[in-house]
């Protein structure tokens, strides 16, 4: 079996299961000094706000909340009439994995669920379900949700974005996109922030840092100002105005002042890189979806699964019919290398 000493459990079950990386937690430590004026109004929040308006290079309205179900619930609610639809893929976290909160948020919006490419949602979608119906009996679409990177772990080129864009403003539609991993995908695609997102025409996003290395925290980007009127209320109103917010704005600091981001993201895309190359090199492991981002999809015979689980391994399979591996900031060579020794081991690949 493994020749290592990893002990095996939840290293790859989640981007979230990792800690906090040293650059926000050193941040949140400077931001515990002393007395700040809570609910926003301290250095903190101002300069967390600023450093994601430089990162964009644009003057976009920035507000933070405490998780991504919450920013992408209040965005819908703030872009629709309760009447309205949200385009989006049938593997969209909105859909599969925040209970309803978008529709809750909202007072009874519902979401129009289409097929997707490995989680990526096709333009020539946004005109079939808008197309389809235009009497008073259908719920009016309004909004089109992607997600960058993918639940899938598929990353949509700006190429593809801008025309997921143009297709929408076409039919009168806003973009959002549910950005909790989108600095893996910036880092994948080697571009701008705003190459993928205000350049190509995406009205919100919802940026998360969870999966990046803070502990908390999620920031809502308003790239089209008016859409941002009176979203302060709405965040109080839904329980995601914090009161001590230096404390959800300082790991933004330690994240993006300096490259902690960059280098954390370009570090778990590897260690994906590096576990997918290594994984597909035993016989009888297929690739599920292209690994473009952090997580690994492939198909695993359910011998293997059922040894891994066993073990002590902890992953998902029932997301997009594989069995998945995230990889993140805290990830190690040698985890990933012990990974691999016991599914080839169980493979029957080396003896
Ligand atoms: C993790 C995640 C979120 C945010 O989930 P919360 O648990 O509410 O913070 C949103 N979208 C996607 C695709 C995610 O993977």
């Amino acid at each position: 079996m493994s020749s290592t000493n990893i002990q095996p459990g939840y290293q790859f079950a989640s981007d979230n299961t990792a800690g906090v990386c040293p650059e926000a937690w050193a941040a949140l430590e400077q931001a515990n000094a002393g007395y700040a004026p809570g609910y926003g109004d301290d250095v903190w929040t101002a300069k967390a706000a600023d450093l994601i308006r430089d990162w964009f290079e644009c003057d976009c309205e920035v507000f933070f909340a405490f998780n991504g179900t919450a920013a992408n619930s209040m965005v819908v609610s703030s872009l629709c009439q309760s009447y309205h639809s949200v385009i989006c893929s049938d593997f969209a976290h909105l859909e599969t994995d925040e209970c309803g909160a978008p529709e809750f948020f909202s007072n009874g919006i519902k979401l129009l669920l289409t097929e997707s490419d490995s989680g990526k949602l096709l333009p020539e979608e946004i005109d079939r379900l808008v197309g389809k119906r235009s009497d008073i009996h259908y719920p009016k679409p309004r909004v089109v949700s992607v997600t960058q990177a993918t639940e899938l772990g598929t990353v949509y080129t700006a190429d593809e974005l801008a025309a997921v864009c143009e297709a929408a403003k076409r039919q009168g539609l806003r973009v959002h996109i549910d950005g909790a991993r989108f600095a893996n995908a910036v880092v994948s695609l080697g571009v701008k922030p705003r190459a993928i997102t205000h350049d190509v025409g995406v009205d919100v996003l919802c940026l998360g840092t969870t999966k990046l290395g803070a502990p908390v925290g999620d920031a809502v980007v308003f790239f089209d100002r008016d859409l941002a009127h009176e979203f302060d209320y709405r965040c109080k109103q839904a329980g995601q105005l914090a009161s001590k917010m230096r404390y959800l704005a300082a790991p933004w600091v330690g994240l993006l002042e300096g490259d902690a981001w960059q280098k954390h993201t370009t570090h778990a895309n590897n260690c994906a890189k590096r576990l997918a190359e290594g994984l597909l090199a035993i016989d009888g492991i297929t690739l599920a979806h292209p690994t473009q981002a952090n997580g690994v999809f492939v198909h695993l015979p359910d011998k293997i699964a059922d040894h891994l689980l066993a073990r002590g391994w902890h992953f998902y399979t029932f997301i997009g019919n594989a069995a998945r591996f995230m990889c993140s900031w805290q990830t190690t060579d040698e985890e990933i290398d012990a990974l691999i020794a016991d599914v080839g081991f169980w493979s029957g690949d080396q003896q």
